[in-house]
């Protein structure tokens, strides 16, 4: 190897990031913050690349010492570019106490800086070495709003459609599912018939629940229905699927390659949702991308809309862009550029997320 590539150091960071105002869906409560975890890895050359993950909430401490005490003393002396032998690596080393969870978010972060130094190196952006069929996704607003009164959830989408979103999510999964009925059928009234529009349950339903949401969601022309269910009942969304015209969609809580494995092969769906913060990173999406293309399942994605913009429209089976409601554009150099209902990959070399540290800094500890 060049021991010009070689790791010297890495530095994990946490911070707390508050939202504007409450959101809330069907499962995690009201949030009024999440976490980023940083990881910056250093070479032997001086160059630097940056990774990162997030949470909902919790979590980010141990995500931090799992960078620090597991996965660092393995990676110091490597070869940088060496990136699918260290992935590999990394989930053998963790496999025992994680497989899944914390440990994957931990790797995501790590493999997120090595794609970074690769494309600083190679000076190329990511969305090329991603597979560079195109830089340009369908991209939709996920609005986290389940807390909100309908004239509200209602003002809300017609500001996604001011800010030139063609395509919007909500939040359903109230108690009584008439209510729910009552809040899309005022959402399609607002958007109209050609803006395309989604919903996601964030797994608030019951199978049987979840099949009388989806008859009744029919008449609305949903995109999707995203996670009705328990993401790990990957045999009841096949169920499900039998059971409703509506495409079903999951993959935010889906985080090693056999778990979507499963879901490929029992689940019926027609969009796959990975997330690079928790599936791990650049790696694990595009590993996931490749299971789903000959299946002829388009790709989306679920948060981190600032590094996702380079992934999901570089692969041959690009599906749709999240546009999610965490605010982290107020914190990165490169606001997220959507134009005609499209959002824009950079064009910089690397990740293409570069963050303003003095506004992360200027954050309450977390
Ligand atoms: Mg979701």
């Amino acid at each position: 190897m060049s021991s010009r590539q070689a790791i010297t150091g890495i530095r994990s960071r946490v911070f707390r990031v508050p939202l504007e105002e409450p959101m809330q869906d069907a499962r995690h409560g009201l949030q009024t913050y999440f976490e980023l975890v940083t990881a910056e890895i250093e070479t032997a050359d001086g160059q630097s690349g940056l990774g990162y993950t997030y949470t909902i909430g919790t979590g980010g401490h141990a995500t931090k010492a799992m960078i620090d005490h597991d996965l660092a003393p393995m990676l110091i002396g490597h070869d940088a570019d060496d990136i699918d032998t260290l992935y590999d690596e990394m989930q053998s080393r963790l496999h025992y106490v994680g497989r899944g969870g914390i440990a994957s978010f931990a790797i995501s972060a790590i493999d997120i800086a090595l794609w970074d130094l690769r494309g600083l190196r190679q000076n190329l952006p990511l969305w090329k070495m991603a597979g560079g069929a195109g830089k340009s996704p369908l991209t939709y607003r996920g609005g986290v709003d389940l807390n909100y009164p309908i004239e509200k959830l209602v003002q809300s989408v017609g500001g996604y459609l001011d800010q030139g979103y063609r395509a919007i999510k909500i939040k359903i999964g109230k108690p009584d599912l008439a209510e729910d009925v009552a809040r899309l059928r005022a959402v399609r009234d607002r958007i109209g018939p050609s803006n395309k529009l989604m919903v996601d349950g964030n797994f608030g339903y019951d199978l049987d629940r979840a099949m009388a949401a989806g008859k009744a969601f029919e008449p609305f022309d949903l995109t999707w229905f995203e996670e009705p269910m328990e993401p790990d009942d990957f045999a009841g969304y096949g169920e499900l699927a039998k059971a409703t015209r509506v495409p079903l969609a999951m993959g935010e809580n889906l985080h090693t390659l056999q778990e979507f494995k499963h879901a490929f092969e029992h689940s019926s769906l027609s969009f796959i949702q990975p997330d690079a913060s928790n599936c791990g990173g650049v790696t694990g999406f595009l590993r996931v991308a490749k299971l789903a293309e000959p299946l002829g399942i388009p790709v989306c994605s679920h948060g981190m809309q600032e590094l996702h913009v380079s992934l999901v429209p570089a692969v041959p089976n690009a599906g749709w862009l999240e546009v999610h409601a965490f605010q982290i554009d107020r914190y990165t150099l490169r606001p997220l550029v959507v134009v005609d209902g499209r959002a824009v990959a950079p064009d910089e070399p690397g990740s293409g997320v570069r963050f303003d540290w003095a506004a992360l800094e200027a954050l309450p500890i977390a």
